[in-house]
């Protein structure tokens, strides 16, 4: 990848973006033993902040404690290393990328070591909107894929681990292969699952209703803040399983992830959307999300950490 920023924080130090190397034998690279995060920091008129920054960071935690595997560092160390690292790059606006993994360590062996730490770097970088600028306003044309989500108790996708991405790489790639923006999956019943690096809600009679963590999802951040801000603005909110068709005849659909932000989806399998505009539900939500970084709306849940003030 080009360099995107002068500096990254590897193994608990700060070091020029191109010394941040790991060997070809690493144990996450052969078996994808790694978990991840994506988290943003916006420019607002108090300074940088960065969105959730404590949730993002128990996820990463929480994705390695699914496989007993054991992060060396308490929260406030990482979070505080995310903030260091931004701070270090001069970066506002930027999206952070953590990761937890194994490098060549220990063997080749499968299962790693029981008292084995894991290893962390702190990347952060300038990164725009994932599925463009315009979609945020037009909306995407989606694809329902043919590869199904992971069914339950097999790869668990609570946790955000690196191999789970095989499954976004099928489903995304497919979509774009067929000239589509984004990939939607279903999970292993032919339920509404997420999409490739998104969660999904459709608007149905001014409810808005997402799956639940049932049908094979990363229980997004994003996904959560959308339900809080709802619910504040007295919509009604239901997680529930949602079938294919009633994609097709819903009122309005977006997405939700950091990257991906609130992104109106315009159509499914080239069926329309109600018009195809971004819906009145879908613009309140992007208004007020959005709201939170440019201080039109007030962050009432204390969801934004001042970089400058830490
Ligand atoms: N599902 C998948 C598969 C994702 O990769 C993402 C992006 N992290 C999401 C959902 C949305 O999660 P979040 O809102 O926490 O970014």
């Amino acid at each position: 990848m080009k360099k995107k920023a002068k500096y990254i924080w590897f193994k608990g130090e700060i070091v020029p973006w191109e010394n941040a190397q790991v060997h070809v034998l690493s144990h996450s690279l052969h078996y994808g033993t790694s978990f991840f995060e994506g988290i943003r920091c916006y420019e607002t008129p108090q300074g940088p902040c960065v969105f959730r920054l404590n949730e993002h960071i128990k996820r990463l935690k929480d994705s390695a404690k699914i496989y007993h595997f054991e992060i060396p560092y308490s929260l406030k160390n990482l979070s505080d290393a995310c903030i260091d690292i931004l701070l270090k790059n001069n970066l506002s606006a930027a999206y952070i990328r953590p990761l937890a993994f194994f490098s060549d360590e220990f063997g080749l062996g499968v299962c790693p070591p029981e008292n084995v730490d894991m290893n962390i770097m702190i990347a952060a970088f300038p990164w725009g909107s994932y599925l463009g600028k315009e979609a945020l306003d037009k909306g995407v044309d989606a694809m329902t894929s043919s590869w199904n989500r992971a069914a339950p108790n097999t790869i668990p996708t609570a946790a955000k681990a690196g191999g789970n991405y095989l499954s976004s790489v099928l489903v995304g790639s497919e979509a774009r292969r067929h000239g589509y923006h984004e990939g939607i999956a279903l999970d292993i019943n032919g339920l509404l699952s997420e999409g490739a690096g998104e969660n999904i809600f459709i608007v149905k009679n001014n409810t808005l209703i997402t799956p639940p963590a049932t049908n094979s999802i990363l229980l997004g951040i994003t996904r959560d803040s959308v339900i809080q801000i709802a619910k504040y603005l007295n919509i009604e909110v239901k997680e529930q399983a949602i079938t294919r068709e009633s994609l097709y005849l819903a009122d309005e659909i977006f997405m939700t992830g950091t990257a991906a932000e609130v992104t109106p989806v315009r159509s499914v399998d080239k069926i329309t959307i109600s018009d195809g505009n971004r819906g009145e539900i879908t613009k309140k939500i992007q208004d007020s999300y959005f709201g939170l970084f440019n201080g039109s709306f007030e962050d009432k849940w204390g969801w934004l950490t001042n970089i400058k003030e830490k």
